[in-house]
């Protein structure tokens, strides 16, 4: 079996693929990087028989190290947006330097990827990072995600804020966006570990089965709770100055505010069944994730 790394490992993607390859693979044969060796998550991997690898994506020679001997790397994007260039090329060198054979990477569904657009600097650093995956010459998959059902709670707001407005207050206007439960990311992504070689030099679209608008979550938010809740989108500046004003910081504002402009925009309105296809199955509905959310 080829040996793979996982990376971001610590986090709610990694560990879930990390967890659904282990039913299929020897834990022996999978690498996970964390950054603390010796905190609480890398000691359960450990226990779990993992080899658990440490590596910083700051910090190039830890991946080269941390690379040695790995022939599939599934490469999960940085969570720090405003660091994602320097570190994603960093760990793009490291694997070409340590001999890597084929790279996954999880990327972004996109439409506009002019300067202009609410998402560039998201956009940006995943298209760039495609881009240099391509140019090194290493055999890939390009596993573009749309959005995970788990952050529609980042754009509503907790359950008693919810109830107290009784509105999702949210400038997506009518976009359509087709969700995608993390869990169902994972599923399919350990299915391609433990056979990558059909996905050699493929470029998949992972979305939803289904598109929901946030007037449709809404909907779903008042079955859950008993309550009618309503939908406002709001102007932008509005919407901002809003959020400032009930103390929000101004970077969340920002992230906030340029996601719902993005789905306003439609970025996230595709429709591919490339996620189906790997699944062998619809995706989980986004109301399923809402509800646990909520319920
Ligand atoms: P998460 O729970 O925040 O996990 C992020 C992982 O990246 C953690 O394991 C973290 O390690 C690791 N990491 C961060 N900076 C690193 C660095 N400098 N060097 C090495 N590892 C580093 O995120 P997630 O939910 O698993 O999502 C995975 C990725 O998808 C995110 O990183 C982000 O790029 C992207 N994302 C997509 C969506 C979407 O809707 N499509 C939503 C949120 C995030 P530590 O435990 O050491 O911090």
């Amino acid at each position: 079996m080829a040996k793979t790394l996982i990376t971001g490992a610590t986090g709610g993607l990694g560990r879930a693929v990390a967890t659904f390859l282990k039913n299929k693979t020897a834990a022996k044969d999978i690498a996970v990087l964390v950054r603390d060796t010796e905190g609480e998550k890398a000691q359960q991997f450990r226990a779990q028989g993992f080899d658990v690898r440490r590596g910083d994506y700051n910090d190039p020679s830890s991946l080269t190290v941390a690379f040695q001997g790995i022939e599939v790397l599934y490469f999960v994007s940085g969570s720090d947006i405003h660091a994602r260039l320097p570190q994603h090329e960093n760990v793009v060198n490291a694997a070409k330097a340590s001999g890597v054979k084929h790279i996954l990477y999880t990327s972004t569904v996109r439409k506009d990827e002019s300067s202009s657009a609410p998402l560039h600097l998201v956009v940006n650093a995943h298209a760039q990072t495609e881009q240099w995956i391509q140019e090194s010459g290493l055999p890939y998959t390009l596993l573009r995600h749309n959005l995970y059902a788990e952050v529609i709670p980042m754009f509503v707001g907790a359950k008693e804020q919810l109830l107290q407005s009784k509105t999702v207050y949210l400038p997506a206007g009518n976009g359509k966006t087709a969700f995608v439960s993390r869990e169902d990311f994972a599923e399919a992504e350990a299915n391609i570990l433990a056979n990558p070689q059909p996905h050699v030099n493929k470029t998949y679209e992972f979305n939803g089965s289904e598109t929901l608008t946030f007037a449709q979550v809404a909907e779903i938010l008042s079955g859950i709770t008993g309550e009618k809740i309503a939908y406002t989108s709001p102007d932008v500046k509005e919407f901002e100055q809003a959020l400032a004003g009930h103390g929000v910081p101004a970077l969340i504002v920002g992230v906030v505010s340029s996601f719902a402009q993005g789905m306003a925009n439609g970025e996230f309105d595709h429709k591919t069944n490339d996620l189906e296809k790997i699944l062998g199955r619809k995706t989980t509905p986004a109301a399923e994730v809402i509800k646990q959310a909520y319920k």
